[in-house]
């Protein structure tokens, strides 16, 4: 399949590990040139040189934190001043912890919202204007299967990220006119540092072996399997590509079929 995406300008926010790296390197297989933010330098540092000496591609890395409004408006000025265009932006962080709605603290959820939430709008404010340039743009957010499904120890997530797809839907109905589509990936379990930090976190709970809980977990998981982050990579490649024009204010799960409302 031609994904047309080769020479686009795509943003991939954090993206030194897990599923953000590995969309990295799925929009360079295609040929796309990439803007990479993640708090550390040094693995986007050794990320950017893998990718330039596998794919030819152009690599721009910052070091930021999502959370901070003006550093990610100022990463997405320089990726524009460096590339000419930003054609697409994938918004991504980290995770809010997992706690017992009881144990969380203001701080806390003050720190989801900014981390979660905050963030997809001041990439969105940062790149729509220069979309709406090009008359092009793709805006595909990060989130998680329990913006369909809450999971029990995730209430931060769970109330934080549906914010993100009320954002999807507005900018789909606002932008689409400039050509511009915006999506959201939910992925479910996939195999990450965060995953695992989960199930140990479970396990800790109930004083049993991690390996009963992840056990437990896959029995939940109709391909009885975590996602492999490249699988959820592969989602959002194919929203960012011309096949995917026609596709806008979405959500699509790749969760194993996790999910089993209608
Ligand atoms: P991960 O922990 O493997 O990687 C997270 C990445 O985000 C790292 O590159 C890290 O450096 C970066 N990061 C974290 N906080 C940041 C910040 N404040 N500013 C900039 N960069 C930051 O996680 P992952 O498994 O790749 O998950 C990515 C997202 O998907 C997370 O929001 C996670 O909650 C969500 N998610 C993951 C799973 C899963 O099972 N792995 C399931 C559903 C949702």
């Amino acid at each position: 399949m031609e994904t047309g995406l080769r020479n686009r300008i795509a943003i991939v926010a954090a993206s030194s590990q897990g599923i953000g790296k590995a969309t990295a390197l799925a929009f360079a297989a295609e040929g796309a040139h990439l803007a990479l933010c993640a708090r550390r330098a040094d693995p986007l540092t050794a990320l950017a040189r893998e990718i330039e000496g596998r794919y030819g591609v152009r690599v721009f890395t910052a070091a930021l934190d999502v959370s901070d409004d003006a550093a990610v408006r100022d990463f997405v000025n320089r990726s524009h001043e460096r590339f000419g265009r930003v054609d697409i932006c994938v918004t991504n962080a980290g995770g809010p912890p997992a706690k017992p709605f009881l144990a969380t603290t203001m701080e806390e959820w003050e720190r989801a919202w900014q981390l979660n939430l905050r963030s997809v709008v001041s990439f969105a404010q940062a790149v729509i204007p220069f979309m709406q340039q090009q008359k092009w743009g793709r805006i595909i957010t990060l989130t998680s299967y329990t913006v369909k499904q809450p999971v029990p120890e995730l209430v931060l997530s769970n109330s934080i990220r549906v914010g993100v797809i009320g954002l999807v839907r507005s900018l789909a109905g606002q932008f689409g006119p400039d050509g511009i589509t915006v999506n959201n990936v939910g992925p479910g379990f996939t195999a990450t540092a965060r995953a695992e930090e989960l199930l140990e976190k479970r396990a800790a709970a109930r004083n049993i072996h991690t390996e009963q809980i992840r056990q437990e977990l896959l029995q939940e998981i109709p391909i009885r399997r975590m996602a492999a982050p490249e699988e959820v990579a592969a989602a959002i490649v194919w929203l960012a590509s011309e096949q995917a024009a026609c596709i806008t204010g979405q959500t699509l799960l790749v969760d194993g079929g996790a999910y089993r409302g209608l």
